[in-house]
């Protein structure tokens, strides 16, 4: 797979289990620590671009649906604003247990194949492999490519975490947290432990 583009070998568990937020937004840092600071879907990064407005608290069952869950952490999803426009109000596939490395190859060309039909749906209903997609992760693949060879700093840049970790340690959730033990997974406990791999 391309660096950058390497989708999770097996279907991901949550770590933290915040309750009680009136407002979901309010979930931001758990879910920006959660997903890694990238799209769900797409994989794109906050260290690729702005990340002001450029990331949404996607609710994956949507609100229309089931509109009891909008403040539920386990129906939340970081994703992209794309993504999230995309996806609208479609149901789909879970992509935590779809999008995985032995259901989804990344081209070097850009392109995506699903080797299974719940990865092939879930691409469709989320355009992943439409034109522009593939144009934009070519783009990506290709400038990841040439700072591994040329720029240690910028490759550093683009594959490692952002310097505003959440600490999640600080935060109160009115309904507290159901597992507790994540915090201690989180990327800035890991940081503060000397523990964070310089890119990821
Ligand atoms: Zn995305």
């Amino acid at each position: 797979m391309p660096s950058g583009f390497n989708y999770p070998s097996s279907r991901r568990l949550r770590r933290h289990g915040p309750v009680g937020y009136a407002n979901y937004t309010s979930y931001r840092p758990w879910l920006r620590d959660e997903f890694t600071f990238r799209c769900l879907y797409c994989l794109n990064r906050e260290q690729w671009g702005r990340v002001q407005g450029m990331f949404d608290l996607d609710h994956f069952t949507p609100q229309c649906i089931e509109p009891e869950k909008r403040e539920d952490y386990d129906n939340l999803v970081y994703a992209c604003h794309s993504c999230n426009l995309t996806k609208g109000d479609q149901k789909c596939p879970d992509p935590s247990s779809v999008l995985t490395s032995d259901q989804v190859i990344v081209h070097a060309d850009g392109a995506l194949e699903a080797l299974t039909q719940e990865a092939e749906r879930l691409i469709r209903i989320l355009d992943l492999d439409d034109e522009e997609c593939r144009a934009w992760r070519r783009i990506m693949i290709r400038i990841i490519e040439l700072a591994e060879e040329r720029d240690q700093e910028l490759d550093k840049q683009l594959m490692g975490f952002p310097d505003d970790l959440p600490d999640l340690s600080r935060l109160r959730p009115p309904g507290g947290n159901t597992r507790p033990d994540g915090i201690r997974e989180s990327y800035f406990e890991v940081r503060r432990y000397g523990e964070l791999p310089a890119t990821y």
